[in-house]
């Protein structure tokens, strides 16, 4: 019997996303990754946006948030039209808080898969950038809540209230970014360096259960305390690595660019 063809995605979509990446193609032309709520990770064609005066040119423009209408043929998407929804300015005019979208946007990007739903990874971004972008919260804060969150989305939420190995409560708080989640000291094995264990001083695991539980509009708590972020921040980023077992130069960079005692 032959064989029926394959129906061809040939339609007009209308959807909205955060652009994560742009690559120069061709004369005048950009490859997008978009992050979408519906259809996850998606790479776009836009025409002409590098032309003076082109249309698309701000919706096109790399961290907007944009409204786009898609045209699809054959599984290839190029940009009809766009409108940005939020360009998140305050980003754009600072070198520190633009390095530390550049970190968020690529993680964001790496947990995002193609066409697989996932609204709150782009919400979490979005709301990361926004924060960024246009509130006063320290920027160590903004990372710390976005790397824990990240994580739980990515499907790695750790285990905080009993030990992984004998699940008692441990005796005192260390976590085990490999592991994934509290561990007691002694319940490593020999070969196991205590080194994989960071202590948990007053104040860590408790901020790290509200990034984890926390409606994302609220995911920023008041933190006054400057040494308990840097403390918060040391767990989150060694736990989001170890578990995505991945490193970033975008976060390198970013540390390149804080001087002590910045905010
Ligand atoms: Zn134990």
């Amino acid at each position: 019997m032959p064989k029926r063809k394959q129906r061809t995605r040939n339609v007009f979509v209308k959807i909205k996303g955060l652009i994560t990446r742009e690559i120069r193609y061709k004369d005048n032309d950009k490859l997008l990754t978009v992050v979408t709520a519906e259809r996850g990770r998606l790479t776009v064609r836009a025409r002409g946006v590098m032309r003076l005066r082109s249309p698309l040119a701000s919706a096109c423009q790399l961290y907007a948030y944009s409204d786009f209408t898609l045209f699809e043929n054959k599984g290839r998407l190029t940009v009809n039209a766009a409108e940005p929804a939020e360009l998140f300015m305050g980003l754009r005019t600072d070198a520190q808080k633009l390095a530390l979208a550049a970190y968020i946007a690529d993680i964001a990007e790496k947990i995002s898969d193609s066409d697989a739903e996932n609204g709150e990874l782009l919400r979490l971004t979005l709301n990361s950038l926004y924060a960024l972008s246009e509130r006063a919260e320290p920027l160590e804060l903004v990372r710390a809540a976005f790397e824990m969150r990240a994580a739980k989305v990515a499907g790695y939420e750790p285990q905080l209230d009993a030990c992984l190995r004998c699940g008692n409560p441990p005796e005192a708080p260390y976590i085990s970014p490999a592991l994934g989640g509290v561990c007691c000291r002694n319940c490593l094995t020999a070969e196991e360096s205590t080194d994989a264990l960071i202590a948990c001083p007053d104040g860590v695991l408790p901020l790290i259960r509200y990034f984890l539980s926390a409606p994302l509009k609220r995911l920023l708590p008041p933190v006054g305390d400057e040494r308990l972020i840097e403390d918060v921040v040391y767990v989150t980023e060694r736990y989001l690595f170890s578990q995505l077992d991945c490193d970033s130069k975008l976060l390198r960079y970013y540390r390149s660019l804080r001087l002590p005692f910045t905010r």
